[in-house]
């Protein structure tokens, strides 16, 4: 038997490469976490949200449902009801078959996953939709971002030439892009499908609010697919994404979906809240008077820029914005601060669009929060 000291020193070696420094993968080593700051106390306005709970019949029912769900089986796999009403509600055309996922965010993952041979490229713009390029990271897939013009248009000819130089496997095009708010030149877009050889997923997370769809477009084109949320909506806190497009690719794709990623009471709920068109809609219409009140009173304010949007939320330009996030941050408003995340946000500040008392909060600590940091 070893003496206690030597089996010490023994302990010692069999345990030096037992850390996260020599195990886990170097590039996730080098990740921030995804961010999500306390909200607590604070009037919340900087992740897009819906502001509005559901009206008070729809939240008695949802409790009705929840109290009868089988909450000790596991959730279908299949999700057929929910699917149907999905089709309905979206207007999915029949041709078309559907991935639901916890969350767009899970779909984008599993994209990548799906796509991710050695030397395989992910393609973007930017400023985009951050996890996009996580998910090449995660993927360990090459990733190009490519730089939108000065106004965050589609850079049409240099989208054309990195496609023709990377190849991407997989491009994605936020539409409304986030977090810009505005819509791309709808040509520009074709342009861009038509040239990939790869997959195109239109990421149309604010649908809702802008109106405008590539999902006729999925019969003309067979790489493209289409990716909806149920988050904007109003139901961010069920966790429902779904991709659109050809059953040859879904099927493909829903082999990587792991069986039971949306919950029962997801798909009890949603089916349910979305059968309810006209509650949605008339929240989404509420967002949408806000954004315009919003939009003129930044832009009346002479030291801001602010960028048309086409979803719920705008993107301004202030200076000293660190020193305004702040300061609305001391005033009890949380938005999202952009300031350092692109050469191109420099200065900029994104809010979204809350309740009538939300953003008149939000409008008073601005401009207090402005004068200080001058
Ligand atoms: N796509 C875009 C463009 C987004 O802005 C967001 C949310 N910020 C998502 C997808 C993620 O949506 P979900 O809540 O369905 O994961």
């Amino acid at each position: 038997m070893p003496n206690r000291r030597a089996t010490g020193t023994m302990d010692k070696m069999a345990n030096m490469d037992k850390t996260p420094q020599s195990v886990i993968r170097a590039e996730i080593q080098a990740l921030s976490a995804y961010h999500v700051p306390d909200s607590r106390k604070l009037v919340k306005l900087d992740a897009m949200e819906n502001p509005y709970l559901l009206p008070e019949d729809l939240r008695a029912q949802i409790g009705e449902l929840t109290a009868a769900a089988a909450l000790n089986r596991y959730p279908d796999p299949a999700a057929a009801p929910l699917k149907a009403r999905l089709r309905q509600a979206m207007r999915v055309p029949d041709d078309m078959e559907l991935l639901l996922g916890n969350g767009s965010d899970e779909l984008i993952q599993i994209l990548a996953q799906a796509v991710n041979r050695p030397g395989a490229a992910l393609m973007s713009v930017e400023p985009s939709f951050v996890i996009f390029k996580m998910a090449a990271t995660l993927t360990g897939m090459r990733y190009v971002g490519v730089p939108l013009t000065p106004a965050f248009g589609l850079d049409q000819g240099r989208m054309l030439s990195e496609i023709e130089a990377h190849q991407p496997a997989l491009t994605f095009i936020a539409y409304p892009n986030n977090p810009t708010g505005n819509l791309f030149d709808a040509a520009a877009v074709h342009a861009v499908i038509e040239a990939c050889s790869g997959l195109v997923v239109l990421d149309e997370a604010y649908h809702v609010f802008a109106q405008k769809s590539f999902l006729p477009e999925l019969a003309r084109y067979p790489n493209l697919l289409v990716m909806r949320t149920l988050s904007k909506l109003g139901l961010a806190g069920l966790r429902l994404g779904m991709l659109i497009g050809r059953a040859q690719w879904i099927a493909q794709l829903d082999k990587l979906r792991l069986p039971y990623n949306v919950n029962v009471l997801t798909q009890i709920l949603a089916e349910h809240v979305l059968a309810r068109e006209d509650v949605l809609q008339a929240q989404a219409r509420a967002i949408l008077d806000q954004r315009a009140r919003l939009w003129n009173a930044l832009s009346a304010l002479p030291q801001v820029t602010a960028f048309p949007s086409e979803a719920n939320f705008i993107l301004f330009r202030v200076p000293h914005a660190d020193a305004v996030f702040a300061g609305l941050k001391q005033r009890g408003v949380l938005i999202k601060n952009l300031h350092g995340s692109h050469p191109s946000l420099a200065g900029c500040l994104r809010v979204t669009a809350g309740t009538p008392e939300e953003n008149a909060q939000f409008l008073d600590a601005l401009q207090e929060s402005l004068r200080q940091a001058a």
